[in-house]
């Protein structure tokens, strides 16, 4: 067998039938085969379904139905634009959509277990007709990930199992065509439709990449590559064109949007390269994360977090903070799901930054009042900067009111409010 590629087309790249046609040529540009394509449902589909499970889930079934006629109307459209004769892709089409309203009448079960059963739909949708549009020009077989990516009963942010998972892949790829597959999602134990959570697909391209031992992934995206900041933040970014697989987990990790986060450690395993490329312009040579020491270029990145709240804990009778005073604050944290971006402690203050949800964060304030004697900043923002140097440094702070600042020799970050 010939060693596999894999390619991740997001929603974006397949949002109308132009950019379908788009993806279409990229792939007949491959020959190498076994090919596997990973794709997520069509542009904002994933957002209209969340709105049908929200009726739903609210009881409000006239309002679902509309929403999911809507939902085939925009498919439709896209079909209607691809296919001369639709008559095959539009029964595909149909049974989904039908599929998707079976879920209505489904009133005793969790949202959770609601919510991927609805969700699901859009990869299946997506994929069954590019699979079907490219079809027309290259072999192609559409694969069904349930019956690929195994995970436990976790709705809507299921655990992939490797062992079940790899077997069901190897076993199933077609080795001479272009394999279609579903991202984000997957199957329970006893056989019921799970997603892997939002913005999932990415992860799935590396599942199958590692499952495959696959040459590279490539993820397909609406910019030339990773950049050293997100362009709409920061001025004068540049291209990174190389970067080691612990610098992209770092990066993931501190906030940088463009993959996500659980994709590198797949591929980093198996050193399998990571190619981020421009569906735009795939003759551009993007970004590759692996296969090198250090990032090229070595440049300084620059990562901003808004919507912080910084919360600083003193004890009520003067204390030194001590470690159970941290462990239980880090229990309330884990049982609400806080994630902290920053913590410093001193001998009478515990500082935490953490994202400022409108729900959580109230839940886990009042929790906290009973114990401590709490200071609260709200609207602050958090800026990380990897492999600072002087004038960097100097610019992106200029002006800023930094409350908090911490440092290694790798990383800086400030916690800051804007005037
Ligand atoms: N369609 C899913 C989402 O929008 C998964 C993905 O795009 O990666 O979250
Ligand atoms: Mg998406």
């Amino acid at each position: 067998m010939s060693t596999p590629l894999v390619f991740k087309f997001g929603g974006a790249s397949v949002k109308d039938a132009q950019s379908v046609r788009n993806v279409a040529r990229i792939i007949g540009q491959f020959s190498q085969r076994p090919m596997v394509v990973v794709v997520s449902a069509m542009g904002k589909m994933t957002n209209a379904f969340e709105e049908v499970v929200a009726a739903w889930s609210n009881g409000n079934l006239s309002e679902a139905n509309a929403k999911i006629d809507a939902i085939a109307a925009f498919h439709q459209d896209i079909i209607n634009e691809l296919f001369e004769d639709p008559t095959e892709i539009n029964e595909h089409v149909a049974a989904l959509i039908a599929s998707i309203r079976e879920g209505l009448d489904k009133q005793d079960i969790s949202y959770g277990e609601g919510y991927d059963y609805i969700v699901h739909h859009g990869e299946l949708i997506s994929t069954r007709i590019i699979a079907a549009y490219v079809g027309q020009e290259v072999p192609t077989v559409w694969q069904d990930t349930r019956e690929l990516v195994k995970t436990d009963g976790q709705f809507r942010r299921a655990t992939v199992q490797w062992e079940q998972t790899g077997r069901a892949i190897r076993s199933n790829i077609v080795q001479d065509k272009v394999n279609f597959v579903q991202g984000f999602i997957g199957s329970s134990p006893d056989g019921r439709p799970t997603t892997l959570g939002r913005e999932g697909s990415d992860y799935t391209g590396a599942v199958f990449a590692f499952c495959l031992g696959a040459d590279s992934l490539t993820i397909w995206k609406d910019v030339p590559g990773m950049l050293n900041g997100d362009p709409k933040t920061f001025a004068n970014t540049q291209k990174i064109d190389a970067l080691p697989f612990n610098e992209a987990i770092e990066l993931a990790f501190y906030g940088a949007s463009i993959i996500h986060p659980k994709t590198i450690q797949p591929l980093k395993k198996k050193g399998i390269p990571l190619h981020i490329k421009s569906f735009v312009d795939p003759t551009l040579p993007g970004t590759t994360i692996g296969g090198v020491d250090r990032p090229e270029p070595e440049v300084a990145n620059f990562i901003l977090k808004k919507n912080q709240i910084l919360i600083q804990l003193s004890t009520k009778d003067l204390a030194f903070i001590a470690e159970h005073h941290l462990s239980a604050v880090y229990r309330l944290f884990a049982e609400q799901g806080v994630v902290v971006n920053l913590m410093r402690n001193t001998a009478t203050r515990a500082m935490f930054c953490i994202n400022n949800d409108a729900i959580i964060v109230p839940k886990v304030l009042a929790e906290l009042t009973g114990q401590f004697d709490l200071e609260l900043t709200s609207s602050v923002e958090l800026l990380t900067i990897r492999h600072t140097n002087e004038e960097d440094e100097t610019r992106e702070t200029e002006g800023l009111d930094i409350l908090l600042e911490q440092r290694t020799p790798d990383t800086v970050q400030f916690v800051f409010k804007r005037f």
